[in-house]
């Protein structure tokens, strides 16, 4: 139900300020281009973070390369960093120049964070690297550890016991909880893990198997962020992964743009201003794509262009960044109930943080209504054979739409031979977890809707 005011402005006022609002309401797709996007240049210095935070970061990944290795083995590969392949997908490609019927003479790459060791989805950027931080803090200040130590000794007994004295707790829809909890309870911490309703059994099951505690909430992502909030205040010793404003986590996942750039490069691919890059990423609360937002034009600045997709049923950063409240404001205020099949990104209210870093940097945010997240998947298994969760398909109609005549997200300064030229990054956030079951439910699904395009 639409309500008749919203923040004590009528409805009609919010649509004649704000159209957009009305395709919202309906839980219509839409696209929004952002026009406060600046000149990265122009805009770099008032950013709260900057380069020399996110080159840290790495350095921190680096030390804990080692340990990772050590008692993640099918990290060797990468020598212990948790990085994903950057690859083509033709067939896909293929197939959406048959179903948009029109030519798309573009690269198109799909990163492939949906493979990330340790937990299978973003959230291993992010999640992880806060886990990290927290230890190695914990571990100089008892002393057992120091910059120069090998990091692989924090798998010993007596680390183990030291970190089982502290608690990590954290909000989440599945994910996140999956990252913090098995690095967390791999290092020996006790970890709290408050669930929203739309967290999947099977993510809890696993979880409560690594001696992880779940604390099952009734209601969505904001109050199950509340509650261990709130909980983890009164403790002493316990330390709140604070997906809504944690920059650490944020941190953690904008490590992707440099990393990225090596992997352009190492493909012989040009990214320059004739040569732009587009980066299409599914977004919940905001950290993940925004992080990873943030990292890429920290890397390529002006060439590279960021949207965010969201599901039309929780598209918080769009409401957030279009109305300038951030977090003020919520999806459920109008009427948008946060339902939706993409459990990553079911989120009614977006990190305040996140938007207003975003709101010089990102060139749009498009929505996806469910049934066109279960098309993809079902698309992307039968082309490519790839099998992904629905949160994690969010990206991939941003190819057709930022160019769309009737959506119009495409930033003005550019000419339309930019988006032939460029090089189009749909980001795959996760997948690889799920089990066989629920892979052919949500196949299932796809390939009924499929039969009714
Ligand atoms: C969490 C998640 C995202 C988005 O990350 P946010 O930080 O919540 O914006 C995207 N895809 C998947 C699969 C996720 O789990």
């Amino acid at each position: 139900m639409i309500p008749e005011t919203v923040l004590t402005k009528p409805i009609e006022r919010w649509y004649q300020s704000h159209p957009l609002l009305k395709r919202f309401t309906a839980t219509e797709e839409l696209c929004w281009c952002n026009n406060e996007l600046s000149r990265f240049e122009e805009t770099q210095h008032t950013l709260p973070l900057s380069a020399s935070d996110i080159a840290e970061a790495t350095q921190r990944l680096k030390r804990f390369a080692p340990y990772i290795q050590h008692v993640f083995p099918e990290t060797s590969v990468n020598k212990g960093i948790i990085e994903s392949e950057l690859i083509r997908i033709p067939n896909a490609q293929r197939a959406l120049e048959k179903i948009t019927g029109r030519s798309l003479p573009v690269t198109l790459l799909l990163k492939r964070d949906d493979l990330l060791p340790i937990s299978g989805s973003v959230k291993a950027r992010g999640g992880i690297y806060e886990v990290l931080k927290h230890a190695e803090t914990i571990a100089f200040q008892s002393g057992v550890l120091s910059k120069k130590s090998n990091y692989s000794d924090l798998a010993s007994k007596a680390c183990r016991l030291l970190f089982s004295k502290h608690q990590i707790m954290v909000g989440s829809t599945g994910n996140l909880g999956l990252s913090i909890g098995i690095m967390g309870a791999q290092l020996g911490f006790k970890v709290t893990v408050h669930m929203s309703s739309d967290a999947r059994q099977w993510k809890k099951d696993l979880l409560r198997q690594k001696g992880v505690t779940i604390v099952e909430h009734r209601d969505d992502y904001g109050a199950a962020v509340a509650n261990g909030r709130r909980e983890a205040n009164e403790l002493s010793r316990c330390h709140f992964i604070d997906d809504e404003n944690s920059t650490d986590l944020f941190l953690g996942y904008s490590v992707a743009g440099h990393r990225l750039q090596q992997q352009l490069s190492e493909q012989k691919i040009e990214v320059s201003q004739h040569h732009p890059l587009f980066v299409y990423l599914p977004c919940g609360v905001g950290g993940g794509p925004g992080g990873i937002a943030f990292g890429l034009k920290q890397v390529f600045g002006d060439n590279v262009h960021c949207y965010f997709a969201e599901p039309t049923q929780s598209a918080c950063m769009f409401l957030g960044m279009y109305t300038g409240l951030h977090d003020n404001i919520s999806v459920q205020d109008f009427g948008v109930e946060n339902k939706t099949c993409a459990d990553g990104l079911a989120v009614g209210r977006p990190s305040a943080f996140v938007g207003q870093v975003m709101t010089s940097l990102l060139d749009g945010i498009f929505t996806v209504s469910d049934e066109n997240m279960y098309r993809y998947l079902a698309l992307m298994k039968d082309t490519e054979d790839i099998e992904l969760e629905p949160s994690a398909t969010a990206g991939f109609p941003g190819i057709a739409r930022v160019t769309s005549a009737t959506d119009n997200c495409f930033s003005p300064q550019l000419p339309e031979t930019a988006f032939n030229n460029g090089t189009h990054i749909v980001w795959a956030t996760g997948g690889n977890m799920v089990p066989q079951r629920e892979r052919a439910e949500y196949y299932h699904k796809g390939k009924k809707l499929e039969n009714n395009l």
